[in-house]
């Protein structure tokens, strides 16, 4: 039982909430950047239970909750949207929520994992959306990960996007669910598909420990391709090696995860904290534990 006040003493409290949510790295992550920043504040796991979630969430806002907001993890992210009072548009086009906080007394929610995923390749890939918005996009897989991706990249300005998903009609949803002009191509013709590409998305679980490998010929790529994996267990994915190989730029997923995770801190610890070298080398040492 947590009886922790919201502010006061103890400081501001968050948590991320999931079922499961032993494997979430979120509390390594926040809990570092709470010491580096000498934040006195808080940040738990909170195993939910999917009859619980919509209590739970909706009692944020009450003034007795002790928490000033918190992430969502699966199976959670549907309906914690229900349970917001105020959407950001991202959060309002996905129909999923990953980030709460309270506001004025309501609850607010936004869907982070796009503004991760363009944070990253600024990162790492710094000009890789400075070319025309007509450069070819090609984006692997249909599921959460890959609408709020889409949507993202399209807020970018990148418009000329092909979806391959393994199961065609899935793809096709997303495409009328999202209302965005997308390419959809069957995923026998993924090797073509990629002619020309100058970024090449893997939102598939493939290459994911445990899980195949993705099968996919990159010869057709763009030679100043950019090619990124979400997947960061492991974190060299064989796709991320073959695009090494052929001297392409690879992305990998790890700082999607860490850049996803900054709105989130900046709104409920008041402070923006920075994706650094030591963060990263942090959480990859825990993935290789
Ligand atoms: P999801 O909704 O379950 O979608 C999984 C996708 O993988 C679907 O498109 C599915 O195709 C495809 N897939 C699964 N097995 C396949 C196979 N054998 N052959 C071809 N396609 C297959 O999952 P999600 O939430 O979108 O997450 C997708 C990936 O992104 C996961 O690996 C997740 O860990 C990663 N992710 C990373 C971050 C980050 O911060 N780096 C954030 C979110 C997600 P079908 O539709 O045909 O089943």
């Amino acid at each position: 039982m947590i009886t922790t006040r919201k502010s006061g003493n103890l400081g501001p409290r968050a948590f991320v909430a999931g079922w499961p949510i032993t494997h979430s790295r979120s509390p390594l992550i926040h809990r570092h950047w709470l010491a580096e920043l000498n934040i006195a504040g808080y940040y738990d796991p909170v195993a939910l239970e999917p009859d619980d979630a919509l209590d739970f969430f909706c009692s944020l806002a009450e003034p007795a909750s002790p928490f000033v907001g918190g992430n969502v993890t699966l199976p959670h992210k549907q309906t914690a949207f229900r349970a917001c009072d105020q959407l950001t548009d991202d959060a309002r086009k996905l129909g999923a929520v990953n980030t709460l906080w309270v506001e004025d007394g309501a609850l607010h929610g936004d869907n982070t994992d796009g503004a991760g995923f363009v944070a990253n390749l600024d990162q790492q890939a710094p000009g890789w959306d400075h070319g025309s918005g007509s450069d070819p996009v090609v984006v692997l897989g249909a599921g959460g990960a890959a609408r709020a991706i889409l949507v993202a990249l399209f807020n970018r300005g990148l418009t000329e996007i092909t979806l391959i998903n393994r199961t065609k009609s899935r793809a096709l949803d997303v495409k009328a669910d999202l209302g965005l002009d997308l390419n959809i191509v069957s995923w026998d013709q993924r090797h073509a598909a990629l002619a020309g590409a100058k970024l090449l998305v893997n939102t598939t679980s493939l290459g994911m420990q445990g899980s195949p490998t993705l099968d996919i010929d990159l010869s057709g790529l763009a030679k100043e391709a950019i090619v990124t994996d979400l997947i960061y267990a492991p974190l060299h994915t064989a796709l991320l090696v073959q695009a090494k190989e052929k001297g392409l730029r690879a992305v990998d997923g790890l700082g999607m995860l860490l850049h996803q995770a900054v709105p989130g801190f900046t709104r409920w610890f008041k402070t923006r904290p920075h994706v650094t070298d030591d963060l990263r080398a942090k959480i990859i040492g825990d993935l290789e534990r």
